[in-house]
């Protein structure tokens, strides 16, 4: 059985890629469970470079398969922000102050529309990758709804739901969203061996 790294140790995510891409000839490992704890500089101008940072990085490290995904809001009337500085945003790492920062940035911009990015990258210690990006889309709401999600959830609107991201189970949320859609992408890229097609 071979080994592929997952680049996270966010438990939501690493539970995602698992259901998703699972096959019994693939053990997923996290970045906690192989003790790498180095840092990884992403300094790419795209999701898509940045994921292929953070998987290369671990590839070449530990000459391991890697995967990896790199993801954001970007939000159309203010020229594609906040989006790979979307953790980042208002220079805190804390999703309150990024949302306020958003909403006080948005505040006489008409166009409210948005989408969701997420990159995903596989790497082979040979040096081949793919990568894979997809979105969903909302539009921004001043006034923030729900309680669940994480990030910008409060405030993506789904027009066609009538309601946020964060107003949604985690389960239903997870049926639409960016990183689903480009799992899925990537999984069609990929054979049950990680081998590439
Ligand atoms: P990362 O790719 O997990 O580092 O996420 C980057 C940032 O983008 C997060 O910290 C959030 O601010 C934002 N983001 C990415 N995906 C989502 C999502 O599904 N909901 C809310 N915010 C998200």
């Amino acid at each position: 059985m071979s080994m592929v790294v997952i680049a996270s140790n966010n438990k939501n995510k690493v539970k995602e890629f698992k259901s998703i891409l699972n096959t019994d000839k693939i053990e997923f490992k996290t970045l906690s469970e192989i003790g790498y704890d180095k840092e990884i500089i992403e300094d790419g101008k795209t999701f898509e470079e940045n994921a292929i940072i953070k998987a290369r990085q671990i590839a070449l490290d530990l000459n391991v398969i890697a995967i990896s995904d790199d993801s954001g809001l970007v939000c159309h009337g203010l020229n594609g922000a906040p989006g790979i500085y979307s953790a980042r945003y208002a220079g805190t790492n804390n999703d309150k102050d990024n949302n306020e920062l958003l909403i006080k940035n948005l505040q006489n911009v008409s166009d409210r529309t948005a989408s969701y990015v997420c990159a995903i990258c596989i790497y082979h210690p040979n040096g081949e990758y793919k990568v894979v990006s997809e979105t969903v889309d909302g539009i921004i709401i001043d006034t923030p709804r729900g309680e669940n999600g994480f990030g910008y959830d409060p405030h993506f609107y789904i027009e066609e739901w009538k309601k946020t991201f964060a107003e949604v189970p985690l389960e239903v949320k997870n049926q639409i969203s960016h990183r689903r859609k480009a799992l899925y992408k990537m999984k069609e890229l990929i054979n049950e061996d990680f081998s590439f097609k």
